[in-house]
């Protein structure tokens, strides 16, 4: 905690023909080219990074501000969120909804937690049909 930054990212008067540390090229606003992005760009195209490091810096108001350029070239699409949002969540759903006893899918989040089954498993009430999916899923397990 607190450990001292040498590279102060805030100098104000970086030499642009300096290489100072030399790992890293800076570049001015629109000196970048067209090969290179920063996060806010790649993600305007629907780009990640994708795990590559940031290749150069770019800064504006004299260095005050900067940011990471990443190479356009290795980026990678971005995820399908959406979808694999809804994947995972009806995932988390399906176990939610699903009893473990009968194999149904309700159509509403069961008990699992304090009665472990649906209602029909649990103490004989029967289950409107409405209530959960008739159509036989594939996981069906055998009885
Ligand atoms: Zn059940």
């Amino acid at each position: 905690m607190g450990a001292p930054q040498h590279e102060d990212v805030d100098t104000v008067d970086v030499d642009l023909y300096d290489p100072g540390d030399g790992s890293i090229p800076v570049f001015r606003w629109r000196q970048a080219g067209q090969a290179l992005a920063t996060r806010r760009q790649l993600r305007e195209m629907g780009l990640r990074p994708g795990g590559q490091s940031p290749v150069a810096r770019i800064e504006c108001r004299g260095g005050r501000r900067f940011a990471w350029l990443y190479r356009i070239d290795l980026a990678k699409p971005k995820l399908p969120m959406t979808l694999a949002k809804e994947l995972a969540l009806d995932k988390a759903m399906a176990a939610r909804q699903t009893c473990p006893k009968c194999g149904r899918r309700y159509h509403h989040v069961l008990p699992l937690k304090t009665l472990g089954s649906c209602l029909e498993c649990h103490d004989g009430t029967p289950a409107d049909p409405a209530s959960y999916v008739t159509s036989a899923p594939a996981h069906r397990l055998a009885a």
